[in-house]
């Protein structure tokens, strides 16, 4: 695209100007020509055929009527004054209504001509009707000015209306930019691309996208600039990937040594799955390549993938480096300390836990231990990264439940070596097919597709808020049975107060429910401090609480066995992710798991949807998709950082083909051209340059 001229700031346009400016700028974020020109109809409305009256009903959206005028009339007085037109064709009379602008309108009017009326019809004592239609006379002029076609709506605001910038106002404006400066959109695919996919010329699809002639050309232009993001944001994402691979020079793991094999052959507590097996297998591949691995482990709740994060840290340790493992919240780095701990056993690697309330006296012993190298695991939070932490040799790093941390975050951990460490990034839930390829596209995708054998699939039940009993009877008996239980209440960012109130008043139900000596309740809720947090958290897994009355905080990653029972409260408030996320809780012993839903009886069509989904599937993998579809990807976590929001056009869950198709299609474009060297792909370097094409770049880096 010629930055030159579509770069020009708004104000330049004609008809814009400073005060116009100033509020394209505020409210649509419109700041020169090109954004104008991205500034996409919401809708069209059709102006390509004529209904005839005897057609019309109330029901119908905006359509038009050719009619000729046959009488005119003022009727009414002061608040009730109303122009009343007639006008007919050959099925029948249809009566044009104006409130206002009613003197001036009559004059323009002229009976007996034939005029297109345009408007949302109605019906009135069985007759059809418009209010305020736009009436423009037929005739050739019509035709040449391109109004019968598919009308652009655009997005406008009150106070752009009041600039006289309305959606007709901002269509006026955007046609008069693309007669101007149509030669000034570049083609920016090679033309091999174009020819292959059947894709319209860029400034057509371009100016077709606002003034389609018909729904088919509006069709093509929008597939090429759907094809466009997608292109943009993989060439990016695979551009940046091939970079880092040739930037960065990767440690070599070439050995596999004693850390693994007794670790493998001694202490691990059961076979590996085949796809815990697998993923291993490519990892091993990756890190032995010399180049830096970037690595996501995609795995549904509970596949086991700490485990092979801990095997791939061994075979780092073996050959000399040092590891560590970085969590969302301190106690999710507890655990996977504890289960590590316990994995590896005594006198076989040193482990080391730091956190926000690791103590200063042990802070000093770790950092001294991974300065000389001592220590080969270090488990943490983001204490981790923003502690003076200096590691001898840092060869491995794996990342847990990514999606809180930034990719910012990211990059400070590779500053801590000259040769970046590798990484391997854990999602806490599978991820829908097409965020994992735009979010995550400059990294390489491992799945564990498949959970340990024997792993009964959870029950999953929904009650309304009056069937309680029901179910504080089920919990006596799963008790009974020496079983845990979990039960769950939202926590909502915004009103932290109410959420607690709503916990403690269940704390109190539930203490007259469950009485002492025989039962014991722990609580944990955000507004804990860490150490107090651990305490309850510790009772628990000792056995010493039967019940866990907790906000969100345990949400990702704990892992209690014994734990048979999750109950949500208000379930109706989370979202799928999380629901999912949380019966993940349960069902990972041997005996049979439950996740009871508790809902208000008023539920949201999505709401409803959200609960059978989760009644119905127990795949992590199925119910991301379903996640994304009822989101979209605005509110998926992880996604502001990335390119994906800014996709225009394209939309990731109606668009899945697509993506899929483009993806492929600059895969092939770097394996037969990695460096973009042949003639006729001359054209992506200047693509891979243009800083304004919708791609935020430097946020996704
Ligand atoms: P997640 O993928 O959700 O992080 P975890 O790594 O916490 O899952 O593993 C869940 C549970 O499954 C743990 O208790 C772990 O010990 C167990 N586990 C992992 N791999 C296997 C396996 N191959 N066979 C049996 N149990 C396994
Ligand atoms: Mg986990």
């Amino acid at each position: 695209m010629n930055s030159s001229t579509l770069q020009t700031p708004i104000e330049y346009l004609k008809g814009v100007g400073l005060s116009r400016a100033e509020v394209l700028k505020k409210d649509l974020g419109i700041y020169c020509f090109e954004d104008l020109l991205k500034h996409f109809p919401y809708k069209y409305i059709d102006r390509t055929r004529f209904y005839k009256i005897k057609e019309i009903n109330a029901d119908l959206p905006y359509v038009q009527v050719l009619a000729r005028l046959t009488s005119k009339e003022i009727l009414g007085e002061k608040h009730t004054k109303r122009l009343v037109v007639q006008a007919i064709d050959d099925t029948g009379t249809i009566e044009l209504v104006w409130f206002q602008g009613i003197k001036w309108i009559e004059k323009t009017l002229i009976l007996g001509k034939v005029y297109i009326l345009f408007g949302k019809p109605g019906m009135f004592n069985g007759k059809a009707q418009m209010a305020h239609p736009e009436a423009e006379p037929f005739g050739i002029e019509t035709q040449r000015k391109g109004n019968l076609t598919l009308q652009p709506a655009y997005n406008s605001t009150e106070k752009l209306k009041q600039f006289g910038l309305d959606s007709k106002g901002l269509q006026k404006l955007i046609a008069q930019l693309i007669d101007q400066h149509l030669k000034d959109i570049h083609e920016n695919l090679p033309l091999y691309i174009l020819n292959k996919f059947k894709l319209a010329d860029r400034a057509i699809a371009y100016r077709n996208i606002h003034f389609p002639a018909d729904a088919i050309i509006l069709n093509e232009a929008t597939h090429r600039l759907k094809f466009e993001e997608f292109f943009l944001l993989q060439l990016k994402l695979l551009k940046n990937k091939q970079l880092q691979t040739q930037k960065f020079k990767g440690n070599i793991f070439n050995i596999v040594g004693n850390y693994f094999n007794e670790f493998y052959h001694h202490k691990l507590p059961y076979t590996l799955t085949n796809a815990q097996k697998r993923v291993l297998k490519e990892i091993r591949q990756d890190t032995q390549r010399g180049s830096q691995m970037n690595r996501l482990l995609q795995g549904d709740v509970g596949s086991g993938k700490t485990v092979v994060a801990l095997m791939s840290m061994l075979i780092a340790i073996d050959n000399g480096f040092q590891t560590c493992l970085m969590a969302p919240t301190e106690i999710l780095a507890n655990q996977h300390y504890q289960t590590i701990k316990e994995l590896v056993g005594d006198d076989f690697v040193e482990v080391g836990l730091l956190t926000g309330s690791t103590p200063k006296k042990n802070r000093k012993v770790l950092h001294e231990n991974l300065e000389n190298g001592n220590l080969k695991i270090l488990i943490g939070t983001h204490a981790l990264i923003e502690d003076k932490v200096q590691f001898k040799n840092l060869g491995f790093v794996v990342i847990d439940e990514q999606h809180r941390f930034g990719v910012e975050q990211r990059a400070r951990l590779w500053a801590k070596n000259n040769i970046p460490p590798h990484v391997l990034v854990m999602t806490a839930t599978p991820i829908p097919r097409t965020l994992a390829m735009t979010l995550y596209g400059d990294l390489d995708i491992s799945i564990i597709d498949e959970l340990p054998v024997g792993r009964k699939p959870i029950e999953t039940l929904h009650l309304y808020e009056n069937q309680r009993l029901r179910m504080f009877g089920f919990m006596k008996q799963e008790i009974a049975k020496g079983r845990q239980v979990y039960v769950v209440y939202p926590l909502i960012k915004e009103s932290e107060t109410l959420d607690l109130k709503n916990l403690t008043e269940g704390v109190e139900v539930m203490s007259i429910e469950f009485p002492l000596p025989q039962y014991r309740i722990s609580v944990v809720h955000g507004k804990l401090k860490p150490v107090e947090k651990q305490f309850e958290m510790d009772r628990f897994i000792k056995g010493e609480t039967q019940i866990m009355v907790a906000t969100t905080v345990i949400e990702v990653g704990v892992n209690i066995p014994n734990a048979s029972v999750m109950v949500i409260e208000n379930a109706e408030r989370f979202g799928l992710s999380q629901l999912h996320q949380l019966r993940g809780r349960v069902g990972r012993g041997a005996e049979q798991s439950y996740c009871i839903l508790i809902s208000n009886h008023k539920l949201s069509r999505d709401g409803k949807i959200r609960l059978d989904t989760m009644v119905k599937t127990n795949n992590g993998f199925e119910i991301a998709e379903i996640d994304l579809q009822l989101r979209g990807p605005g509110n998926i976590e992880g996604t502001q950082q990335s390119g994906v929001l800014d996709l225009k056009v394209a939309n990731l869950v109606t668009d899945q083909q697509l993506l899929i198709m483009v993806r492929v299609c600059v895969i092939n474009i770097f394996e037969k051209d990695p460096q973009l060297v042949s003639p006729e792909n001359q054209i992506l370097h200047q693509t891979l340059k243009s800083k304004n094409d919708g791609v935020s770049w430097d946020k996704i880096s």
